[in-house]
């Protein structure tokens, strides 16, 4: 990372280098159609289905069941608005999370427009559905519950087996945008009741630009996108097939090296938690206290502004982040802390810090040693600041 401290791996994680070593030879020397009959055509096929059983051992699915995509986004879209057009004539109901990322939101709005129900089970203040208020919400018209497997923001992670448990008891499809969770959880598609799944290739350290939608047996989409067939029919479009080496390459690494590095993320975690909170007066912890993604930290402080305390960390070289980058630039306080009881100043003050791969101790000395003083000097300037936990 250079000069920088980087402690933003929620909103983007660089490639390891192992995984551009796997992907080298499929742009230059192998860099054949698997619909092609011939040597390099078959290459290409090898790999692709290679790719994909790893992918489902890393998640613990099927070969067949699982669908490369061109991102999150698509493979949430496929898995969603897919599911609900080809079950439209059984039921016309979805029930998601107050706390989705927005591309959920959004998705919500669309189904709504093309006059599907959309209800919302609320979050506690830690940001946890309860499964009595979800349970309350199903209908006989209820298709499908889509709940986020954990926040990408506050790092709360759902109780996905036994939402798993309740939509099969109930003959409903669950799908989990498993983004934020990706390499810190052990994600189990079988053991969690789970029919469908979305990941993205750049949260195990891969390439941005490849999704990955897992459709469980009986579970089947209606395609979003229509073309040459590829992907069973389920996804056209020529198959990515150096994205597709880069993360089967990608998970077999994670696979691997999840159980030591999940502890080295929660050892930093937990120092950076227990050491802001005793240093800084007024400071609250977002999220919930041990249902959290290891490498998520969230804090807020009352009297400073994000962006303030974005930019001074900036100076000093260190990347942080106040919530989701793919809404940051809004200047709206984040939906995820305003779904967990905090008013809009209380929701603005609030820092991310998110650690991964490449971090070392040295980096959370760093951030430790400049965040008294950057709390200290806004508060200083804050004409609203009145300490009270002194
Ligand atoms: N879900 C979550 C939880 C995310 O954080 C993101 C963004 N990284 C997405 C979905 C969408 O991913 P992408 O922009 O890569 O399609």
């Amino acid at each position: 990372m250079g000069e920088q401290i980087y402690l933003d791996y929620q909103s983007a994680k660089p490639v390891d280098p192992r995984v551009i070593e796997a992907m080298m030879p499929f742009f230059t020397e192998k860099f054949g159609n698997p619909y092609s009959l011939h040597k390099t055509g078959d290459e290409a096929t090898d790999v692709l289905e290679e790719s994909r059983r790893k992918i489902a051992e890393f998640v613990n699915a099927d070969a067949d069941e699982i669908l490369f995509t061109s991102g999150a986004t698509e493979s949430i879209n496929l898995g969603i608005i897919g599911y609900m057009m080809r079950n439209k004539r059984k039921g016309n109901h979805i029930i998601m999370s107050e706390i989705e990322h927005i591309s959920l939101h959004n998705i919500a709005k669309y189904l709504q427009r093309q006059g599907f129900v959309v209800s919302n089970v609320p979050v506690d203040q830690y940001g946890r559905i309860s499964i009595s208020k979800l349970e309350k919400r199903i209908t006989d018209k209820t298709l499908m519950i889509s709940i986020g497997y954990a926040s990408n923001e506050i790092g709360t992670i759902q109780p996905i087996a036994e939402i798993g448990k309740l939509a099969t008891q109930k003959s409903i499809a669950f799908h989990t945008d498993a983004v934020a969770a990706e390499g810190l959880v052990d994600l189990d598609v079988k053991r969690d009741e789970i029919s469908l799944m979305s990941l993205s290739s750049n949260d195990v350290y891969a390439p941005r630009g490849l999704g990955v939608l897992v459709m469980r047996k009986g579970f089947r989409v209606n395609p979003i996108i229509i073309g040459g067939g590829q992907e069973r029919g389920l996804r056209s479009g020529s198959e990515d097939i150096s994205s597709i080496v880069g993360m089967g390459a990608a998970v077999e690494i994670m696979k691997k090296e999840m159980p030591t590095e999940v502890k080295r993320f929660t050892s930093y975690r937990d120092r950076l938690i227990r050491e802001i909170m005793e240093t800084i007066p007024d400071t609250y912890l977002n999220g919930h206290p041990t249902e959290r993604l290891a490498s998520n930290a969230h804090f807020r402080f009352d009297g400073v502004e994000g962006e303030a305390l974005l930019l001074s960390f900036k100076d000093l070289g260190i990347a942080v982040s106040t919530g989701s980058a793919c809404s940051s630039k809004t200047l709206e306080p984040s939906h995820t802390l305003i779904a967990t009881g905090l008013i809009h100043e209380e929701a603005h003050g609030s820092l991310q810090l998110t650690a991964g791969r490449f971090n070392r101790e040295e980096d959370i000395d760093g951030v430790l040693k400049a965040t008294p003083e950057v709390l200290k000097r806004l508060r200083d300037m804050s004409p609203v600041y009145k300490p009270k936990n002194r």
